[in-house]
Order: structure tokens, then sequence, then C-alpha cells
């Protein structure tokens, strides 16, 4: 039997693709992965996502979106997809062995954050660790952060946090950053922005106490290792999309990102669509992911409309 649609993915892409899918009666499959629920998963309290004035749990804003998914008759598989095929029509996709066959199938399996790599860097993620000053900026009011990392996006990181904190500083690992100039210029004339150069971050501080207290680093010329107190680490190296079964299926980007094409999350194959941050580097937001997954909806079910017409 082939279904008319594959959702990859449970993060705000994911679900919402579902909702609308599930009530366009597509009777949509979303394979939800073995740890479902994506970035939020990993973050604390959300107060940007609107509809929730008091603010929501990352976790509990996923659980209500499965909710809502599975209310309209979504099946959820909890499985991580292993293999695609797309070469031909009904695709293939394949979960434990088991072969599912589709119409259509929208990706939304998300980016990954990319991780520092330290132990008490993981157990301080939600408690004074981020990646994501949009989504946790407002919770250092006149406190002290660091931001790690060297390209746009430490930069940018790092000038929006001075809105709310007293004092940033950007610990890089090299003597120059990456960034593009405009960007650099504007952080090296903003008086709140501190560098700390060739230096490299080798514990986060704090867990005993369980929150961010400071962090700890190593001159990456001299091996001369200091402590820095802060209340807060942006960790801005980078994100990872998660892409890897994809490869050679699909365009993908140099940076590994799908490539959809303008005001569309249409793919260059023909019913297949991406959503969410799989596709974007730019604006990562639960809600804009959220919108495109509607989107990959709504184009899943007129590209399946539109070919039912041209069968009769
Ligand atoms: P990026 O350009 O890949 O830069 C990553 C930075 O993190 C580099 O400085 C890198 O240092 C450092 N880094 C990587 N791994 C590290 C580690 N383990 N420990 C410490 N430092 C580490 O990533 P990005 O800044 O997120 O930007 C991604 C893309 O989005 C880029 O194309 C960027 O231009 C774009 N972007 C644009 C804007 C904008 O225009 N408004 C904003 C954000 C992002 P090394 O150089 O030492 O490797």
């Amino acid at each position: 039997m082939s279904h008319k649609l594959i959702i990859i993915g449970s993060g705000p892409a994911g679900w919402t693709a579902a909702i609308y899918a599930a009530r366009a009666e597509l009777q949509p499959i979303v394979f939800e992965g073995e740890q479902p629920g994506g970035q939020l998963i990993t973050t604390t309290e959300v107060e940007n996502f609107p509809g929730f004035p008091e603010g929501i749990q990352g976790p509990e804003l996923m659980e209500k979106m499965k909710e809502q998914a599975k209310r309209f008759n979504t099946e959820i598989i909890s499985e991580s997809v292993e293999t695609v095929d797309f070469s031909s029509r009904p695709f293939k996709v394949v979960s434990k062995g088991k072969t599912y066959e589709c119409e259509s199938v929208i990706i939304a399996t998300g980016a990954t954050a990319r991780r520092l790599g330290l132990e008490s860097e993981e157990k301080l993620i939600g408690h004074g660790v981020s990646y994501c000053a949009t989504c946790d900026g407002f919770f250092f009011k006149n406190k002290n952060v660091v931001v790690i990392g060297g390209g746009d996006g430490a930069m940018e990181e790092a000038t929006f946090l001075t809105r709310f904190a007293n004092k940033v500083t950007i610990v890089h690992r090299k003597d120059a950053f990456t960034a593009s100039k405009i960007m650099q210029e504007r952080v090296k004339k903003n008086p709140k922005i501190d560098i700390i150069w060739n230096s490299e971050v080798i514990e986060i501080l704090g867990v005993d106490q369980n929150k961010v207290t400071g962090i700890k680093v190593k001159d990456t010329k001299t091996n001369v290792e200091s402590e820095i107190q802060t209340d807060g680490v942006f960790a801005a190296i980078g994100h990872v999309p998660n892409t890897k079964i994809f490869k050679d299926q699909i365009d993908i980007n140099e940076k590994g990102y799908i490539v959809t094409q303008p005001d569309s999350t249409k793919t260059n194959i023909e019913c297949v669509f991406a959503a969410g941050d799989v596709q974007d580097w730019k604006w990562r937001q639960a809600v804009s992911a959220a919108g495109s997954g509607c989107i990959a909806a709504i184009e899943a079910e007129r590209a399946l409309s539109e070919q039912e017409d041209n069968k009769s």
C-alpha cells in the first residue's frame, strides 16, 4: 500500500505539517525518531511562541503539538528513518528494515547546534548554556554572558545579547574572526562587548550548583589556564543540518542544508518538500519552522490533488 504522505521529523515543522496534512485528509505518517521533539526538547522556557503569554516549557510545547497532530488522525511511528529512495514513485522510506511506500514526503529533520563537546556543557544546557540568543537572551537581563565563536553567528548573538546583558565577552580560539567585516565592526565598536582571543573553552563551571557560574579557558599559544566568571554561555559555533540520509537523493548545498525553491518548500524532486531548520540556516525559530511546516503540507496537498486531477 502506498501512503499519501510521510513526514520525517518531529520538531515544530514536522508536527505543524502533520496537523495541516491530517486535516486535509492525507492520513500522514510521522516518523518522530527515537529522540523526538527536535531542538525544543533541550530548551527550558519558551517565551516567544505566540499563544502562550506566560511562556511554556520546550518539551511541553512539543507534546502539545504532537497531541494536536494525533487528534486529526496522524499515524506516529517512534523510529528513525534509516534510508530513503526518491529515485522513482512511489518513494520508499525504510525504518527498522521495513519499507514504507508513499506519494509525497516532507523532510523536517531539523538541525543540531554544534556542541563544544564538554561534559559540563551537556549538564548545564538550559541552566545557563544556550545555543540561541533570540530564544534565551531575555533571561540574562543585567547579567554577564560569554559568546563562543568567531563567525557571523557569534557576532550576531553577541550584538543581540547587548540589549539585555551588562557585558558580553566573546571568546574565540583564534586571533581573528571569520565573520563578515560589517558584523565584526559592529561588535568591535560596541562598548558592551569584550573579546578574548586565542582561547579555548575547556570547562563550563557551575555543575555543582546546577547553573553556570563561569568558564575555564586555555590560552592556545601559552597553554595557560584561567577562569572567567559569567552567568551564561552562548555557544555560536555553527549548526549541522540533519541531512545525512538524504545525501545523493536530493539537492543539498555546500553547508549540508536541503535546497528549496524561493518562497516554497519544494525541493528539486517533485512531491518531496523540506520544512524548518533542515532547509533554513537563517531564521531558525520554532515559529518560523512551524510556518514552513504549514506551507509544506499545503504544497503537498496541492501537488497530490493536481496529480489526481491529471489522472482523471
Ligand atoms: P560558522 O561560520 O561555521 O562559524 C563557526 C565559528 O565557530 C568559527 O569561528 C569557528 O572557529 C568556531 N568554532 C567551530 N567549532 C568550534 C569549537 N569546537 N570550539 C570553538 N569554536 C569553534 O557558523 P555560523 O557563525 O553559525 O554561521 C553559519 C552560516 O550562517 C555562515 O554562512 C554565516 O555567514 C551565516 N550567518 C549569517 C548571518 C547574517 O548574515 N546575519 C548570521 C548568522 C549566520 P574556527 O574558525 O576556529 O573554526
